[in-house]
């Protein structure tokens, strides 16, 4: 009999499967032409969009949305991704299909586009969060409701105020049941020990210039009292901690499935983190047992390197550099900020205990306390050089609203900036009675020039150890490339790029042809400005590269090199898995065994002659040359002043050469051109020699830690 219609209704009327789509977003800033600051690939990660990610996976995973519900979270990075609303809107929004986006960790700066975007994501029909240091220390640190967070409240926008660990589920549901509340006041500080860890999302890792690195807060809170910070007023002067296991386990998973192996801890202050030494410890087993070699950078305070075995133990962990909040190097300064911890005389010392155990030293310095002057912050930049560290980022003073320096300016009716988006410490948000109009702002990019200059980097090279200069010839790279930007190192990244329709509001968008034409133009000045950048790093190396980093015999040997790194590091890999799958198989299976441990072995075995045949080639080809070339330089010397010896150690007789042959050009010399072209053939290859050795050790070290 034919089935009825009614049998067969049921199938055509199951329940179509609802969804519900998290965006955690971390909101860019925008620059002096109302673009937004967006870049090719990024520098830092965000540890808030992390962290959320794993809370709201940790959610989802509990099924409290219910069964029929598919969840999922998105992680968005206005400093390195577009965000076309109206685009994910279509994708996300519709019958059955909901949203919500949480614009997460938001600075003050950040604050206006953090408005904008969650204006438009409102409109476009999602739920809209937004939380961070600016919400949460603004609204604690009011009597009443700030009006910039009025103003979100009254456009549907819902804030939160605090740390969401303990209450994010029930936020994530009342955002996907369309209840909301306007405002959220989380008071109770959680105990994120309980929390997960944040999550790796190998997706968001690939925005960055280097993908393997993590970030975890393994502690929150400071028991400090600086006036300009805000910490204290949002995560409160109590230190909550991470256990050390969940911590390695964490660190280790991520090693093995996403080849994570440098880490950011984001603490504000490690060294108070009362599980700091387990923490170490466990690192320092996964280093030295198994096979688990991280590198990290954490902040500690200026007293930490007197913590009895602290920087030994944070150097055998793999520690390779801290980043301390010297701030002044005036006492009278550091006392009307508050932070009477830090001791001007100890900071000699403090460096140079962290130098002995063979960590970089990053330090802070805060340019526009009341004892401030432009002559006194030169001078202070100077003895700052003198002390040594490895580095030094600068930051102008900015009354943060959730600081005590943004009440007392409240209290006492002092002009402060009324646009958010410059309290990114290189503007000048209020009037310093030493300094005049646009005085303060030249004296802070002095300062960063005159630390930043070829002699200090320089000196900075030569006195640092085999373990810390490559990491801090990157960070030199990275800072020069932000300065020529004129932009602060810590927001910047590679490749500007300035997104024509996103502009801020009340600036027009350009017509598509003169926007493309400005862009060629700044692509143009970007790239000649990398060619100058790496010409400078390459005399920078030349002058100072460590024993063993040889120009000779060229970069065919370095590449040898690289590459025999590689092939033993394969041939070795391939060993340990061989021995991962033996051990799963097991006893069970004695012949598949034996065929794993033979093809193992022979690959194994293929690999290493290999590589013994790139050694061996290697080194024939430095004895020949080592012959040939003893002959031939001693020629070479008497005919070419530029090919003498000492030129390898700079390119400076290459340069003059060069500039001398451009002169002769320019004023039509032209047979003594034509007289010169053996010289010219042979300057050249030289020259290019050193720049492809340069650039193979650079890359080397650009892609591994
Ligand atoms: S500036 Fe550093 S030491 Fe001072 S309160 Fe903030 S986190 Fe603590």
């Amino acid at each position: 009999m034919a089935a009825s219609k009614r049998e067969i209704m049921p199938i055509f009327t199951r329940k179509p499967k609802k969804s519900f789509d998290l965006f955690v977003v971390r909101p860019s800033k925008y620059d002096e032409e109302g673009y937004v600051v967006r870049y090719l690939k990024g520098v830092l990660p965000s540890n808030t969009l992390s962290v959320l990610a794993a809370l709201a996976q940790e959610a989802f995973d509990s099924g409290r949305l219910g069964p029929d519900v598919e969840t999922r979270v998105h992680i968005l990075d206005d400093v390195v991704q577009e965000i076309d609303v109206k685009r994910l809107r279509k994708r996300f929004i519709g019958p059955n299909r909901r949203a919500a986006v949480c614009l997460a960790g938001v600075q003050t700066n950040q604050f206006p586009r953090a408005t904008d975007l969650a204006r438009r994501f409102k409109d476009a029909g999602f739920e809209t969060l937004i939380g961070g240091f600016h919400v949460s220390g603004a609204i604690a640190l009011s009597e009443t409701m700030p009006p910039e967070c009025q103003a979100l409240i009254d456009a549907g926008v819902t804030l939160v105020k605090g740390e969401v660990e303990d209450c994010f589920g029930d936020i994530l549901e009342d955002a996907y049941h369309g209840r909301l509340k306007p405002f959220y006041d989380i008071v109770n500080k959680p105990d994120i020990d309980k929390a997960p860890i944040p999550l790796i999302d190998p997706i968001y890792q690939k925005h960055f210039a280097y993908p393997r690195m993590g970030t975890i807060d393994a502690s929150r809170g400071c028991p400090f009292d600086c006036s300009f910070c805000t910490i204290i007023n949002v995560q409160g002067r109590k230190m909550r901690c991470r256990s050390a296991e969940k911590i390695a386990q964490q660190v280790e998973a991520n090693f093995k499935r996403h080849r994570i192996d440098y880490y950011f801890f984001t603490d504000d202050n490690f060294a108070r983190n009362k599980n700091r030494d387990a923490i170490l410890d466990a690192l320092i087993d996964l280093r030295e047992n198994k096979g688990v070699a991280i590198n990290f950078m954490m902040q500690v305070d200026t007293k930490a390197w007197r913590i009895p075995g602290f920087v030994d133990r944070a150097s055998r962990a793999g520690c390779s550099q801290v980043f301390i909040g010297i701030e002044s190097l005036n006492a009278a300064n550091l006392e009307a900020a508050d932070k009477t911890q830090n001791s001007v005389d100890d900071f000699g010392q403090m460096i140079d205990a962290w130098h002995q155990g063979g960590i970089a030293c990053h330090g802070t310095l805060i340019i526009g306390f009341p004892h401030d002057t432009p002559e006194s912050v030169a001078a202070d930049v100077e003895r700052l050089k003198q002390l040594g560290p490895d580095q030094c980022s600068f930051f102008m003073l900015t009354p943060l609203p959730g600081s005590v320096d943004h009440v007392r300016n409240q209290r006492n009716g002092v002009w402060m900036d009324p646009d958010y988006n410059n309290f990114d410490s290189y503007h000048e948000t209020m009037r310093l009675p030493n300094f005049a109009p646009g005085q303060w702002q030249e004296t802070y990019w002095k300062a960063w020039a005159s630390f930043y200059s070829f002699e200090n980097m320089r000196a900075i090279l030569r006195r640092c150890n085999e373990r810390t200069y490559w990491g801090i010839f990157k960070n030199f790279m990275w800072y020069r490339n932000a300065l020529r930007e004129g932009i602060h190192p810590m927001i910047t990244g590679l490749w500007r790029l300035r997104p024509r329709t996103d502009r801020r509001p009340g600036f027009a968008v350009e017509g598509r042809l003169r926007h493309a034409l400005r862009r060629w133009r700044e692509g143009w000045q970007t790239v000649r400005a990398f060619v100058a950048l790496f010409f400078e790093l390459e005399e920078l190396w030349l002058q100072t590269r460590l024993k063993g980093e040889t120009t000779s015999p060229g970069y065919l040997a370095a590449l040898r090199d690289k590459l025999g790194e590689n092939v033993q590091s394969l041939s070795k890999s391939i060993t340990t898995q061989a021995a991962g799958v033996r051990d799963a198989i097991g006893d069970r299976t004695a012949s598949a065994r034996e065929w794993i441990n033979e093809s193992a072995s022979g690959v194994s075995q293929r690999f290493r002659a290999g590589f013994d045949r790139l050694q061996r080639t290697r080194e024939e080809s430095i004895n020949l040359g080592n012959n040939l070339r003893g002959r031939l330089a001693r020629l070479l010397v008497r005919w070419n002043n530029a090919g003498r010896r000492g030129a390898i150690q700079s390119r400076a007789h290459l340069r003059s050469y060069w500039s001398a042959l451009g002169s002769w050009v320019r004023r039509g010399r032209l047979i003594r051109v034509a007289a010169e072209t053996p010289r010219i053939m042979y300057n050249f290859c030289r020259d290019v020699r050193l720049s492809v050795t340069f650039f193979v050790y650079f890359l080397h070290e650009l892609t591994c830690e």
